[in-house]
């Protein structure tokens, strides 16, 4: 049974389902306007770009009353009904049922951490990092349109660490999809690629890159928009998909932990209803970012999103110089790894809904040519009406968590960068926990006691045990007394060759 506010909903914006156009604009070879499913499976548009919605439906304070009491579940449904997408109900309804395996029946709860400032945990899932919101209902929905379609599916990702173990995850066993995942060799923490390599095998491939996370995406990129690629892979029986977030189906999950966060809030009575919120974001390709300012577009009530990064701070420098310059940049390896990413794919999105797709090609031309792009004046006015940016280096990062462990609290190094950005005067606001610590726990480990340099996963677990009492969750132990077999990274230009011996 649909509730009359719903129906006013869906009547009031939709009564179609909501469509996607392309961020640079339309080829003439591409359809121009694409339902969710179809850039679900087919994420790569004209000219390189990006699916993003043509319009998105909203809410008001009605809304947020009614939804107050919600589990996550319910409103995932609900706020998925109000976006009308073409998905079934009964595989909508299975997919949020993956929610079920998170091991918080909030599945993405909030810890009050100072007087105004709240930590909303997204990392709840199997795989101990925020990939899992999306990419688990993801997997569900995208099985179920490759089986109904009868259609096989290559799902290609490349990974700074957290995507890859999620995206190998949810698509384990899935009928008719095969998945090639892409990691930079050295640049993942040992937990992360343990996740990965003890699932290698089966409909899964995991890849390890000789070069950085930016090299594998963009080989990544290369091969999807490649059409021989398309042709050889066709000639397997197969068609290729994408699980980043440059794939719509994990955005359109990414807007859902928003709204719980700022519910959750009002739950709590920490605000009164419409209250403005500021909300913390760590940040790499921006799709967490983008959920967040999609969500602020459907009328949640966010003031600024504040965007943390870490040494890697182009988008800092964006944000508050309008200019996007890679020229001068060298990609530095940091403590928080997920985050060293110097091309920020969804930032293409923002500039899209905010400037339309002429303007986007322009200033992505001009990001592929010149290695650089300016805005003007008014259009970084326009970015900073919805957004702040700081950044933070592994020391800082290192102090926040020895900060917060000394209350009790243990953070992984991506979300200690937050910290920077908050306003302790300012308005109530959530910074979202992007990885469980054990993820990362040597950096961790050294934070605490900065004696205690070079540790192994396992044994800054074992340390850390020393202090804290935790439960590990039962995956996380198991990768502890894992061996993996070795295997040597290979260079880019070996990789299409590598995939296609994958699918024979
Ligand atoms: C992926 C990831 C990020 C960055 O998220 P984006 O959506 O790419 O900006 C931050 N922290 C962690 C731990 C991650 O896994």
């Amino acid at each position: 049974m649909q509730s009359p506010i719903l129906l006013k909903y869906t009547q009031k914006t939709w009564d179609y389902s909501m469509k996607f156009i392309e961020t640079r604009g339309n080829d003439g070879q591409k359809p121009e306007e694409v339902s969710f499913s179809y850039a679900l499976l087919n994420p790569s548009a004209s000219y390189g770009g990006l699916y993003s919605p043509l319009h998105l439906p909203t809410i008001d304070v009605e809304f947020l009353l009614e939804a107050k009491d919600m589990s996550y579940k319910e409103l995932a449904y609900k706020l998925f009904k109000i976006f009308d997408m073409d998905i079934e109900d009964g595989s909508l309804k299975k997919a949020l049922d993956r929610y079920d395996s998170f091991d918080s029946v909030d599945s993405a709860p909030i810890e009050k951490i100072e007087e105004n400032l709240f930590v909303c945990e997204l990392y709840h899932g199997p795989t101990r990092a925020f990939k899992d919101m999306a990419l688990q209902p993801f997997g569900s929905i995208f099985s179920d349109l490759a089986k109904e379609q009868n259609q096989k599916y290559l799902v290609m990702t490349a990974t700074s660490g957290d995507t890859g173990p999620a995206a190998l995850k949810t698509l384990q066993n899935a009928e008719n999809v095969k998945v090639v995942c892409l990691y930079p060799e050295g640049g993942t923490s040992d937990i992360q690629k343990l996740q990965m390599l003890s699932l290698d095998g089966g409909n899964l491939k995991v890849i390890g890159i000789d070069g950085t996370f930016d090299d594998a995406q963009s080989a990544l990129k290369g091969l999807l928009a490649s059409a021989d690629f398309g042709d050889k892979l066709a000639h397997e029986g197969y068609k290729v998909s994408a699980a980043n977030s440059v794939n719509f189906g994990r955005i359109a999950f990414q807007t859902i932990y928003h709204f719980y966060a700022y519910l959750q809030l009002l739950a709590k009575n920490e605000i009164k209803i419409g209250e403005k919120i500021d909300v913390i974001v760590p940040s790499g390709n921006f799709g967490n970012a983008l959920g967040a300012y999609y969500a602020k577009r459907m009328g949640l009530p966010i003031d600024k999103i504040k965007i943390a990064s870490n040494a890697n701070n182009i988008l800092t420098e964006l944000i508050t110089n309008g200019s996007y310059d890679l020229n001068k940049r060298e990609l530095v390896k940091t403590i928080s790894p997920a985050m060293d990413i110097l091309i920020s794919s969804n930032i293409e999105r923002i500039l899209f809904d905010k400037f339309g797709s002429k303007r986007t090609k322009e200033l992505m031309d001009e990001l592929s040519k010149n290695r650089c792009y300016k805005l003007t004046d008014s259009e970084q006015q326009a970015l900073k009406d919805d957004f702040e940016a700081v950044y933070g280096d592994d020391d800082y990062s290192k102090e926040i968590i020895a900060k917060y462990a000394a209350k009790g609290y243990l953070m992984d190094p991506h979300t200690a960068l937050c910290a920077k950005a908050h306003d302790a005067n300012g308005k109530k606001t959530v910074m979202y926990s992007t990885a469980e610590w054990t993820k990362f726990s040597p950096s961790v480990l050294e934070a605490i006691e900065p004696s205690k340099k070079a540790f192994r996963d396992k044994d800054a677990i074992a340390q850390i045990k020393n202090s804290f009492s935790f439960t590990l969750h039962p995956d996380i132990e198991a990768l502890l007394t894992y061996e993996a077999k070795d295997k040597k990274p290979i260079n880019v230009s070996e990789l299409e060759g590598a995939v296609l011996e994958f699918l024979k």
